[in-house]
């Protein structure tokens, strides 16, 4: 795992402490069992950085049940007799229950801490409630680094949900509805994730060399996300720079040989080159992994038709 993503989240969890001697919390335990709350957000980061008890405890957040309808983890598995086993790494939801509620919903009537509470309308949860966008900044930079097992990224926003009143869930969601929206003005060190968002919105702008830009930032710090790679190269690509394009492709197929786009840029890539035998190949790559795609298929037989063309051309003339 990402070793500066873990340590900002424990800085954040420090911050977050309350100091000796002030926790006021009761005994009862109930918002440490599944019937005590009804849902429990945990972020993947999070559950990095609880390790090995990060799995066991994603079931018991996620409440899951058996077929019986029982709680696989009635209570919470990082619960022993002493409290809570993970008390110094426990997740931001089990730091801010009690103190912070949205409206709606209620505490459990034995918690100390019941019309203490800082009430909030839900849709201001970011606003309202101290380090959630900062966790949510961490945890989606995170994510952005997670490498899709598929063809295809993950949720860029790591599941986490959209926060409209972010900028760059904002520009994300529009993009995701065909809008190409303005972004703020560029800032050093602004998050991996806003990078994400300018290279997207700069792509769909066909702004390339803005998207190569911000797609080479985020691939600086992910270098193993070949499917973003595949994006570099595209739009190398269209600005004529083909060593640049092939030597994001060939790298992307090092990292994953199983993204028939990559494969077929190859094909556009060595078809502008002449070279057809490779053409044909990554063309017949590409149709093999989605053979449901007959551009591939087409493709690669107007490179296979070349190459007979050429062999014919070739051939001496008969006397
Ligand atoms: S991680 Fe700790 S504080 Fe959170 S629910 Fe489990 S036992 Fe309770
Ligand atoms: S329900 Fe309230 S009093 Fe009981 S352990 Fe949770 S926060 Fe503490």
């Amino acid at each position: 795992m990402d070793t500066s993503l873990e340590e900002q989240l424990i800085e954040l969890y420090q911050a977050l402490e309350t100091p000796p001697g002030e926790n006021r919390c009761g005994s009862c335990r109930t918002c440490c069992t599944a019937a005590g709350l009804s849902r429990q957000n945990v972020t993947d980061l999070e559950l990095a950085v609880l390790g090995e008890a990060g799995p066991d405890f994603a079931r018991y957040a996620a409440r899951e049940r058996r077929a019986d309808g029982s709680f696989v983890h009635p209570e919470c598995p990082n619960l022993g007799p002493q409290g809570c086993r993970v008390y110094a790494i426990r997740p931001f939801s089990c730091r801010v229950f009690g103190h912070y509620r949205a409206s709606g919903t209620t505490l459990p009537v034995e918690c100390v801490y019941l019309g203490k509470d800082h009430e909030f309308p839900a849709p201001d949860y970011y606003r309202a409630v101290p380090g959630a966008l900062r966790l949510r900044e961490l945890s989606r930079d995170f994510q952005l680094r997670r490498v899709p097992g598929g063809q295809t990224s993950g949720s860029p926003s790591g599941g986490l949900g959209l926060n409209l009143d972010d900028p760059w869930d904002r520009a994300l969601e529009l993009v995701g509805r065909g809008h190409l929206p303005e972004l703020p003005d560029e800032n050093e060190g602004e998050s991996l994730f806003a990078a994400y968002v300018r290279a997207l919105v700069a792509g769909e702008r066909g702004e390339h060399g803005e998207a190569l830009r911000h797609y080479q930032r985020v691939l600086s710090e992910c270098p193993e996300r070949h499917d973003l790679m595949t994006f570099a190269g595209f739009h190398a690509f269209q600005l004529g720079r083909m060593d640049q394009a092939e030597a994001f492709w060939l790298q992307s197929l090092r990292l994953f040989a199983g993204n028939p786009l990559t494969f077929s840029f190859l094909g556009y890539l060595y078809s502008h080159r002449q070279l057809w035998q490779m053409a044909a190949d990554f063309f017949g790559a590409a149709f093999e992994l989605e053979p449901g795609q007959p551009l591939y298929n087409q493709r690669q037989a107007e490179a296979l038709a070349r190459i007979r063309l050429c062999s014919k051309q070739e051939e001496p003339e008969s006397s």
